[in-house]
């Protein structure tokens, strides 16, 4: 399986790290080496001083494709969950700063860190404005909501499998709202969709 992600989904985050709005999905990949699952903790790697947290909705693809139309892109997901891309923002500002690619910053071990468990997409209130939220030691940093995305689910999916075949457990991280940044020994970390807890895990 592979693990692709979205960058710059919402406004204000593309803005809170100066970045413009994409006319076209920002995509980079993460190999499966990087998954963080079971609620396992999240130890920050020796060489970053800056590792941030980005919780996203994620979506499992559970159907083989290649071009999906926009259309017919719910065809090809049914479950959603939350997550969050760990990433080493010293390194990919360096990297970013360099013209170079930020795989360094972005794909290392257990920098995608998922939740346990998946809800189907039928059981949430609206799947246009699914709602998520990232706890840290009990206090909301960041609240999201799908119907802010600048490329929502189905143009994701459309445009990825343009490029990269789809397959079935492939997981797609749909991007950050704002309210990212550093993680620090210690912190506990707390998802929810839609209200309900999805995931509980430590930083180390
Ligand atoms: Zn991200």
């Amino acid at each position: 399986m592979k693990i692709i992600c979205v960058g710059r989904n919402y406004v204000a985050h593309a803005r809170e790290l100066n970045n413009d709005i994409p006319d076209e999905p920002v995509l980079f990949m993460k190999p499966d080496s990087a998954l963080l699952r079971n609620n396992d903790p999240f130890y920050i790697p020796d060489w970053s001083n800056d590792v941030h947290h980005e919780i996203e909705l994620i979506v499992r693809i559970k159907k083989l494709g290649k071009n999906i139309e926009k259309k017919f892109a719910q065809r090809y997901y049914d479950e959603i969950g939350i997550g969050i891309d760990f990433t080493a923002r010293d390194v990919q500002n360096y990297l970013k700063d360099k013209g170079l690619p930020w795989e360094k910053s972005k794909s290392f071990d257990h920098s995608a860190m998922i939740c346990p468990e998946f809800v189907p997409i039928e059981s949430l209130p609206d799947r246009n404005a699914i709602q998520f939220r990232l706890e840290i030691n009990g206090k909301t940093v960041q609240e999201g909501n799908s119907a802010l995305m600048i490329f929502p689910i189905d143009d994701i999916i459309s445009n990825v499998s343009k490029y990269f075949t789809l397959k079935i457990g492939d997981l797609i991280y749909t991007g950050t709202p704002a309210g990212v940044g550093p993680v620090k020994i210690g912190d506990r970390m707390e998802g929810y969709l839609e209200g309900e807890k999805k995931f509980d895990f430590w930083i180390k």
